[in-house]
């Protein structure tokens, strides 16, 4: 089922397209592009594009490049690999910058009806004279402009006789409204900076709350869905799609934005981490950036199904972040190889295994899903296990190895430690053991039972590989306050060394593998490669979380 479930939004499209208000869906999603999408964006995408999906619509993607100062092409490319790595193809790919021509012309408009005027007040003198929520805002002094001074003065902005923030267009509109967003507010500023596609041909960038409506009117989007915090906008949007004289007229809907725990999404913070170095960049695998859980090894689809499951509501929520890990593992159980690594090596020589041979056995490569066939693994007189799979001296109820102790080798056979090899330091370098031939996997061996089953890998043709486990970047913790960079998890990645086995050679850049009893790993495509194969953990095997 493809086709999320009801939602208010949907029931408004339903309605519209029955009434005929609207004959077609027209969405859009409009990122600013001054930093890579996350997690909250992905809810976005699904949700517009989704939408017109199954009404048989279009959207737009819209880059909302008013703020030139921040946006960069960097920027613009990775949010359109990543809207198509989601799975979505847009209709149009739009810029707001195409339209400064016409948002100008409108501003223009807006001034000759007498309903914008050019304000010499700075950034701190209309803050102080726009009132709070219990006390009305002062009229500036310069709101009775005449239009031909209005035209001139903005005419002049726009040629570039005025410094930053020496002057201001404003909306003509009640400085008492009990809206503050209608006091006044500013649809136009100075700023004397290159733009990453207009270049230097502007120096006045009109503001989000002129830009929207307008951009959503032009492409002729007819429901643009926002997050709540703009719902005290919507007044604002209409305003300016109505004294603009629009052809089309565009609603705007507001839904709870997306907030995962454990989790900070604004993309401000998010560039800190990059810019500080605490992270490898906008990818890396801890980040809750499209890309960064994509290095980390999530997929399209469970990203998407997540989204869906979620839903779209008009109250505010905080999602487990459990719930994504359950949606990768679903996506993943049944098509991930399931193979054996182990993370931190701990020698094992089988005494009674023939020197110098080496046989191969046969693993099934997913345990639940048959058609994925098996595979040859060899094994040989000595093997890697997982060090914590040994004990020298175990509490009751530890089933795996320890001195006397007989467990079974996944795939193999049986085996008993006799003899604890050590340092000087007394650490545990190397195991003794022996196995039972009879035991072999797959042989029906029912004389004896065992306990405990652990993993292993063929000593001397095992890889070397690297595994990197991950935590939270931030120790949580809402009633906190500290600035985040004293909040870093000191743990969040933890990096091992290794082995894989041998037939993961040709493993490449984002294939995704099931290592048994560690979960689901993905091999970085950044990292992997001559020096060898890198891993990131994608998530563990189980979760007590169900939704
Ligand atoms: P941030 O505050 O993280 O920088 P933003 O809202 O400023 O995000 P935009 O590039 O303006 O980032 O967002 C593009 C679209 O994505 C907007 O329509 C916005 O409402 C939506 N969006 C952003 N964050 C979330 C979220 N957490 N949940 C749902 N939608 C979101
Ligand atoms: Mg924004
Ligand atoms: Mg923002």
């Amino acid at each position: 089922n493809k086709t999320s479930s009801s939602n208010f939004i949907k029931n408004i499209v339903e309605a519209d397209l029955k009434s005929g208000k609207v004959s077609e869906i027209v969405t859009r999603f409009p990122p600013e592009p001054n930093g890579y999408l996350h997690i909250g964006h992905a809810k976005s995408i699904c949700l517009n594009f989704e939408l017109a999906d199954e009404y048989k619509g279009r959207t737009n993607l819209r880059f909302d490049d008013t703020n030139p100062v921040k946006e960069d092409t960097e920027y613009v490319n990775a949010i359109q690999e990543d809207v198509r790595w989601l799975g979505f193809e847009w209709d149009e790919l739009r810029f707001a910058s195409d339209y400064f021509e016409e948002m100008y012309e409108r501003a223009v408009l807006l001034i000759k009806k007498g309903k914008a005027y050019v304000c010499d007040l700075s950034a701190e003198q209309i803050r102080e004279t726009r009132g709070t929520l219990t006390e009305p805002g002062k009229n500036s002094p310069f709101r009775d402009r005449s239009v031909e001074e209005n035209l001139d003065l903005f005419a002049r902005m726009r040629a570039g006789e005025f410094k930053d923030g020496e002057r201001v267009l404003r909306a003509k509109i009640d400085m008492a409204s009990p809206n503050i967003n209608l006091r006044d507010p500013v649809l136009y500023r100075i700023a004397h900076a290159h733009h990453h596609r207009t270049g230097d041909a502007w120096c006045i960038y009109p503001m989000y709350d002129y830009a929207h409506p307008l951009g959503d009117a032009i492409e002729g989007v007819t429901h643009s869905i926002c997050t709540l915090e703009f719902e005290d906008h919507r007044p604002l949007y209409d305003w300016a799609i109505q004294e603009c004289e629009m052809e089309s007229t565009p609603h705007q809907y507001e839904f709870a934005r997306l907030n995962v725990t454990n989790t900070i999404m604004s993309k401000r913070y998010l560039k800190s981490l990059v810019d500080e170095g605490v992270v490898d960049g906008w990818d890396d695998p801890r980040m809750p950036t499209v890309s960064g859980l994509r290095r980390k090894g999530f997929t399209a689809e469970a990203i998407r199904a997540f989204c869906r499951e979620i839903g779209v509501a008009r109250a505010y929520s905080v999602v487990d972040e459990r719930m994504l890990e359950h949606f990768i593992r679903e996506d993943l159980k049944l098509k991930a190889l399931r193979t054996m690594a182990v993370l931190q090596p701990l020698k094992v020589v089988i005494t009674n295994y023939p020197e110098g041979q080496v046989e191969m056995l046969e693993a099934e490569n997913n345990a639940e899903n048959e058609e994925m066939g098996t595979r040859q693994i060899p094994f040989s007189r000595e093997i890697y296990i997982e060090r914590d799979d040994f004990m020298e001296n175990p509490p009751a109820k530890y089933f795996r190895l320890f001195p006397g102790n007989e467990v079974r080798l996944k795939h193999a056979y049986f085996i008993t430690c006799q003899e604890v090899i050590k340092d000087a330091d007394g650490n545990v370098t190397e195991l003794r053991c022996t196995y039972d031939p009879e035991t072999k996997s797959g042989s029906g061996f029912t004389g004896r039972k065992v306990k405990g089953t652990i993993h292993w890998v063929e000593a001397s043709q095992a890889i070397k590989a690297e595994f990197r486990l991950f935590e939270p970047l931030l120790v949580d913790g809402d009633n906190d306050d500290r600035p985040f960079l004293e909040r870093l998890n000191p743990n969040s990645l933890e990096v091992l060394e290794g082995f894989v086995e041998p037939n993961m050679k040709d493993a490449q850049g984002q294939d995704k593998f099931q290592f048994f009893r560690h979960g689901y790993f993905n091999v970085d495509p950044k990292l992997s490669g001559e020096g060898g194969i890198v891993f990131n953990r994608i998530v563990s095997l189980k979760s007590s979380f169900d939704p």
